[in-house]
């Protein structure tokens, strides 16, 4: 806690403050997540796409009365508020972060590397908790703001910090060192993702390195090369590395892997000992070395180690959107209790807008928590309006807490077994629960009462990826160039609503949909934002204005009978969209229609309102039809110029989709359209984005058997065995999306790391698969149909088709999961 006035001292800024002696507690960064107004500082942030200062109105009005602010921002009309005057509010917010680090002398241990920095932080969490009372990032915070506002956590209660740094570009590492200070550092791995920002992996691997520039000790790997050359070239700290090779601090000597564990032989300091660890991939591995390296920099005993590496649990950081009986859906997230990690869960609770309720349903805390911890999360869950809260353990109930609020529904029970017992699945309808449980109340058994009990198939969904993906786009956008995301046939079979909340609470400016019934549902699940329908039809009218969907009229029949209805209804000056054929010959007035079509709005300019002129591309993907293209884009400037000479007011013109987006910049008008690259598809061949993979389709092996050469599989005994064979059954058919043009052999799916064929047809609900030759392959494993190891576009070869079908084609009977990391 500080005042204002010492803060201001610390960013060296200009205070202008109604009253130097408010007390800050809390750091605001976005204003979507206010929750103690009084106590926080708002840092008025900019991307290149968003400026924090044209939010200070909003969060204002929401209470807040702190702000740190750059010159530019006139704030003479906010009388009784404070104002902290920076150059950069970024430069601000981190110089305030290392300011706060500075007080504290306990030791920081400060992770990079491109690969496993947030699970190395949690396990190092889970050995070490036992010996100090730690602040760690939460979840994987780690950029330029993630970073501060990790390290504004910590307190004089603690007596170890972990936080993790990530970065990007060159530079920035400077930045996080500064805020970081680490006594003890840690380089984790490197690989070749993210590559963008750097020349080569060897000056990508010296920037990270800067973040140990100050530091005491450095763990590494010293067979990898590239990561010894660079800590080495820091004189001042000491190395603590590790090697299969014999020659560093820490030497593996024998790895041994069994069915669920695998055994670690390590030579330290003259002795040997040995973990196990319930982990058999490489990658945790290496992680787990480089934990025990650091528990010995710290000065724990082998086998106080050895003892805890055993209980290491597997770490997952993304929280996860699960359907549930009586169309209630469950997140449930075990991970830790700290404010900042709590408010992320409820703020992905919250925006499943398309549930009636949202409800928490948490556990007594861990012990090292006190009654004041248990007294922020109540003001937390009041501050976002959360109706119902369930809470099992007995200092829950010792608490006493009354809420002052008005319907809201308090159940508080002792142990996990008493809920159980009195569960009536009737008392929870669709509703959005937040299952957050500390371990020794194993809300596994809730999650069991809440599950539907489907068929093993189910695509999963990356919220964060689309978020990403929707970045990707953005930077490619020219200054002031509006955003409507296509959600059409289901989000292209990601699911609409789900989708729609990730794009409203990143305020992109209009979703669109094929028919009204889908911009009714999305209404329905608390989406806001503007709203255009493609294909509308007389009697989707009523529904239309009732549900405030802006339609896209594209024939003189459909723009006449629309105003005859509005007329009629007496509504008047209703936004419309205008669409327009350039060339695609599919939907849309021609550049004949345009002055009869000009003399119907003219007439009628009381009743609609052109929001938009609108055409579709029809090969804005290829470049072989850059000259149509090109054409297309003429016809249509001819169109939007006649009606704007005409109408007396302006409108948004708009005519790219996806490829054209980053192929075609001129067009991109006053917006564009961007629909199958937000589900983590680049319809061009040159593949300019870096996009993540949304959507994952899996699995799972329901039986295997041996069949002799000469026999058959399947229907019509159309795969041949021509030699002995292990087949795989798999649960999923053409009904699931899963097409017969991937049977014989042509289609291939991702097992335990492997690629294997399809044999004979695929079956309405099965298909068999020749794994002949996989080892330690068993009934019940995972197989990949797309996803990040095998890419859809991959697929969609093989079945002859494009992506967007493949997409959209996955049958509704697939569950489909949510994922946000
Ligand atoms: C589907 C659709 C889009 C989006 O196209 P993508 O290639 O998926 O980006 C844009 N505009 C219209 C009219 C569409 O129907």
């Amino acid at each position: 806690m500080y005042t204002l006035r010492e803060l201001a001292t610390a960013i060296s800024g200009e205070l202008h403050a109604a009253s130097e002696q408010a007390v800050i507690e809390h750091l605001l960064t976005d204003s979507r997540k206010i929750i103690f107004p009084a106590t926080s500082l708002f840092f008025a942030l900019h991307s290149s796409r968003r400026d924090g200062h044209s939010f200070i109105a909003e969060v204002y009005e929401r209470g807040v009365r702190n702000f740190v602010v750059e010159r530019k921002f006139d704030h003479s009309s906010f009388s009784d508020a404070n104002f902290i005057v920076v150059d950069s509010t970024l430069h601000a917010l981190q110089a305030l972060a290392a300011w706060h680090r500075s007080k504290f002398k306990y030791p920081v241990i400060g992770i990079t590397g491109s690969n496993g920095k947030t699970i190395v932080k949690e396990w190092l969490y889970q050995l070490l908790s036992p010996d100090f009372n730690i602040v760690r990032s939460p979840r994987s915070y780690n950029s330029q703001t993630g970073v501060p506002l990790s390290v504004w956590n910590m307190n004089e209660t603690h007596t170890l910090a972990i936080f993790e740094a990530g970065i990007s570009l060159r530079g920035e590492m400077e930045k996080l060192e500064h805020v970081i200070k680490p006594d003890l550092g840690v380089f984790t791995t490197i690989g070749d993702a993210h590559s963008e920002g750097f020349m080569n992996i060897q000056e990508k691997v010296r920037e990270k390195a800067k973040l140990f520039t100050d530091a005491r000790e450095v763990v590494f790997c010293r067979d990898k090369k590239d990561i010894a050359i660079a800590i080495d070239h820091i004189e001042t700290a000491k190395k603590f590395d590790w090697s299969k090779g014999g020659n560093a601090k820490l030497n593996v000597q024998e790895i041994q892997k069994n069915e669920q564990s695998t055994s670690i032989k390590m030579h330290f300091k003259k002795a040997d000992f040995e973990v196990l660890i319930p982990f058999t991939d490489d990658a945790s591995i290496e992680n787990a070395i480089t934990c025990c390296c650091v528990c010995l920099s710290l000065n724990l005993a082998p086998a106080v180690i050895a003892e805890r590496m055993q209980l290491l649990q597997a770490v997952d950081m993304r929280l996860q959107l699960l359907p549930a009986i009586n169309n209630n859906a469950i997140i449930n997230d075990s991970y830790s209790f700290d404010l900042n990690a709590f408010q992320i869960a409820i703020d992905f609770l919250l925006q499943q807008n398309q549930y009636t309720r949202h409800c928490i349903i948490i556990s007594d805390l861990p012990e090292r928590y006190t009654a004041d911890h248990y007294k922020q999360l109540i003001a937390m869950v009041v501050s976002k309006k959360i109706r119902r809260l369930i809470t099992i353990g007995p200092k829950w109930k010792a608490l006493h807490i009354i809420p002052d609020q008005q319907n809201f529904l308090l159940e508080q029970y002792d142990q996990t077994e008493e809920f159980v017992h009195q569960f009536n699945t009737n008392h929870f309808r669709n509703e959005a629960i937040l299952l957050k449980g500390a371990r020794v109340f194993e809300f596994e058994k809730l999650v069991q009462l809440f599950d539907k009990k489907v068929h093993q198939t189910v695509m999963s969904i990356n919220l964060t990826a689309i978020a990403h993906n929707l970045k990707e786009y953005q930077r490619e956008l020219k200054p002031g160039v509006k955003l409507m995301a296509m959600v059409k046939a289901y989000g292209y079979g990601s699911g609409s609503a789900e989708v729609a909340n990730v794009l409203q609470f990143h305020k992109v400016d209009y979703l669109a949909v094929a028919y009204a019934d889908e911009g009714i549902d999305l209404r329905k699940s608390g989406i806001r934002m503007p709203l255009m329908v493609l294909n509308v039809d007389e009697a989707a009218f009523e529904a239309v204005v009732e549900y405030n969907l802006e339609p896209e009229l594209y024939s003189f029949e459909i723009l006449q009978s629309f105003i005859a209805f509005v007329k009629h209804q007496g509504i008047q000056s209703y936004p419309v969209h205008i669409k327009l054929d350039t060339g695609m010959h599919r939907l849309g007035f021609e550049e004949k229609d345009v002055d009869e079509l000009l003399e119907i709005l003219k007439e009628n300019k009381n009743s609609i309102v052109v929001k938009s002129a609108l055409s579709h591309l029809a090969a804005s993907e290829d470049p072989g039809e850059d000259a149509f293209t090109k054409h297309q884009i003429d016809t249509f400037v001819r169109c939007c110029d006649r009606i704007a000479a005409v109408l007396p007011y302006t409108f948004i013109r708009h005519i790219s989709n996806s490829a054209a987006i980053f192929r075609h910049h001129e067009a991109q008008f006053d917006m564009v359209r961007l629909g199958i690259g937000l589900y983590g598809v680049d319809s061009a061949a040159e593949h300019q984005l870096a996009l993540q993979t949304v959507a994952t389709l899996k699995t799972t092996i329901a039986q295997l058997r041996m069949v002799k050469a000469g026999d058959t599989i399947g229907y019509n005994r159309r795969g041949k065995v021509e030699r002995d064979s292990l087949i795989a059954t798999i649960r999923i058919g053409y009904a699931d999306g899963f097409s017969r043009n991937l049977g014989y052999g042509t289609g291939k799916v991702w097992i335990n790391g492997r690629l294997y064929p399809v044999i004979g047809t695929v079956c309405m609900d099965m298909t068999m698969i020749d794994v002949t030759g996989a080892e330690d392959i068993k009934v019940g494993d995972e197989v990949e149909i797309f996803g990040p190891n095998l890419p859809i576009q991959q697929v969609s070869q093989w079945s002859k088709t494009i992506a967007y079908e493949i997409l959209t084609g996955i049958s509704q009977r697939v569950k489909r999961v949510y994922l946000e990391e």
